[in-house]
């Protein structure tokens, strides 16, 4: 019998969710066992596949390839976990909310830079007005809270989504926010 696909991607937040998620040290060897990993940071796969079970989706959602990426995880993915306070919340990343994303430019490229100030017009993805959690956009299955979650929490979570448990309304949802 084939192995549940489990993924996680990263989005607007700092990675430290995903280093949380390798501080599970020795049981990522089971989760290995029990589970393929088919797409993510710590994976080299180029295209999210069809047919997920589990994704751990790190970071808010805060330009347009954020928004792009986390449709199309959606459409692929069974049960869709906000993994850490930047995905439940918007944490970190929606503090530049009140001043918008012309002022954020406008500081990192214009005031900041020493030589050839310039606000970039190809390759960085357009930010979008507001910095929002995954659930401001897509529906959400699982909130896995902590800033970042502990390991222990991660591995809590995964192994509940992997032994086939899944909340299935949205209050369920919210009542799986682990602590
Ligand atoms: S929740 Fe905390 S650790 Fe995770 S991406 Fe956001 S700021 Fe980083």
């Amino acid at each position: 019998m084939s192995k549940p696909k489990l993924a996680t991607i990263w989005l607007d937040g700092c990675s430290g969710c995903h280093m949380s998620f390798l501080d599970m040290d020795e049981l990522i060897l089971e989760v290995a066992e029990r589970a393929d990993l088919v797409y993510g940071p710590l994976v080299d796969a180029k295209e999210f596949p069809e047919g997920v079970d589990v994704t751990l989706v790190e970071g808010a959602v805060g330009s347009s390839e954020d928004l792009r990426k986390v449709r199309e995880v959606r459409e692929r993915t069974r049960v869709l976990v906000a993994f850490g306070d930047c995905a439940v919340t918007g944490n970190v990343p929606s503090l530049r909310n009140p001043i918008g994303p012309r002022a954020v430019l406008e500081t990192v490229y214009l005031e900041k830079p020493t030589h050839n100030a310039q606000i970039p017009s190809q390759l960085v993805p357009e930010l979008l007005e507001e910095d929002l959690p995954v659930h401001a956009w897509v529906p959400v299955d699982v909130y896995l809270t902590g800033c970042p979650p502990s390991a222990a929490r991660i591995y809590e979570c995964v192994k509940r989504l992997l032994d086939g448990e899944a909340p299935e309304t949205v209050s369920e949802a919210v009542a799986w926010k682990f602590g």
